[in-house]
């Protein structure tokens, strides 16, 4: 009743559309403030319990144990990429598994704050796959591991929680948030910019065990990339991110009433079954990647023929299927089926897929 397209853009991408009718429904006043979210005061009641409701829904739906601090803060996943050497190198020892692009941006901005060790890469085989457990060059003296829990732009992901012996592991989970169940407690940080599955961009979410945190960090470190001091102040040092962390809460509590992450898990396990399959059965398209290391948020795929490509992006945004064009870096095609990606959208996109392929062989 929108005329909303199916859009499996990467990232801003689509929010569930009961999500948004009750963001629209609160727009002009909301919990009966007398205003919208974006005018209020980030200290005033309303919009206090806004972000006290935001957290409390994050640590039900993620199991986020007590002793994890959850911050939501502004700058990016990209900002990550610095704040995390910044706040837990402690000898200056980190190693960085580069699995695609955005391990690879963070692996070279760790390299200005100290000894920065690449313990794996998949850069030969064009990041089609994760690393195998006994591929890892892990130091046992390094203060922490860093990996990307989603390849976004390569369409692969860790299907096992690597092994660090007691090192604490950090995740870039900005793609698979929330996709479905995650066992924090294996994790020392988890870090997510907001805009793939949970808000609007300007919100990035950082989960880290307590102990990892400091305040006493070197003076160099900016007062507002310092996680002891966000969360010592509940994300409210400054303004945060006032507008997508109310999202946030409305994403957490559509997922609540779906039965959870278990629920969300099975949805999404369809979803991309259905396409991998499609996939599988096509003789124009394939999927490069390893099938132990299919990401289940992005699905890249491509023709031999980079006419083809081309046309398939072209007709396929004819036809209502927005942002199917894969990232520039790798070519092809990538569809990004996020949580709010409907299971008919999938399903279109399949009958899309096999009606060209019957056009162009
Ligand atoms: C999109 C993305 C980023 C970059 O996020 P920004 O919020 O734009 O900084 C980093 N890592 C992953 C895995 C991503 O998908």
């Amino acid at each position: 009743m929108y005329n909303r397209i199916y859009n499996f853009s990467a990232g801003p991408s689509m929010l569930p559309v009961p999500v948004l009718e009750k963001a629209r429904d609160e727009m002009l006043n909301c919990r009966e403030s007398g205003m919208s979210v974006m005018e209020m005061s980030h200290r005033s009641k309303v919009y206090d319990n806004i972000i006290k409701e935001a957290e409390a829904a994050l640590r039900e739906v993620m199991s986020i144990p007590d002793n994890y601090k959850v911050m939501f803060l502004q700058g990016g996943a990209s900002m990550q990429f610095a704040n995390i050497p910044m706040n837990l190198l402690k000898t200056g020892k980190a190693d960085y598994i580069v699995t695609g692009q955005f391990s690879g941006k963070a692996y070279k901005e760790a390299q200005k704050y100290g000894d920065i060790h690449l313990a794996a890469t998949t850069k030969d085989e064009n990041f089609t796959r994760i690393p195998r457990q006994e591929e890892l060059d892990l130091r046992p003296d390094a203060d922490y591991v860093h990996i990307c829990f989603n390849n976004t732009i390569f369409g692969t992901k860790w299907n096992y929680i690597p092994e660090t012996n007691g090192v604490p592991l950090v995740a870039d989970m900005s793609s698979c948030i929330l996709s479905e169940p995650v066992d924090v407690s294996k994790f020392g940080l988890i870090y997510a910019g907001a805009q793939k599955n949970v808000a609007p961009a300007g919100l990035t979410i950082v989960i880290a065990r307590e102990d990892l945190l400091r305040e006493d960090l070197p003076e160099y470190v900016p007062t507002m990339c310092n996680y002891a001091t966000m969360a010592a102040n509940e994300s409210m040092y400054n303004t945060p991110p006032c507008y997508p962390i109310y999202i946030c809460l409305l994403v957490l509590n559509w997922i609540k009433e779906l039965g959870g992450l278990e629920a969300m898990k099975k949805i999404n396990e369809n979803k991309a079954a259905m396409l991998y399959k499609c996939l599988e059965e096509s003789k124009l398209f394939n999927n490069p990647n390893d099938v132990a290391s299919r990401s289940m948020m992005n699905v890249t795929f491509r023709a031999e023929d980079d006419e083809i490509n081309a046309k398939f992006v072209k007709e396929s945004t004819a036809a209502g299927f927005s942002n199917l064009k894969g990232h520039r870096s790798v070519g092809g095609m990538r569809a990004s089926i996020y949580n709010a990606m409907p299971t008919e959208g999938v399903q279109a996109l399949c009958e899309f897929i096999k009606k060209f392929e019957s056009e162009n062989l």
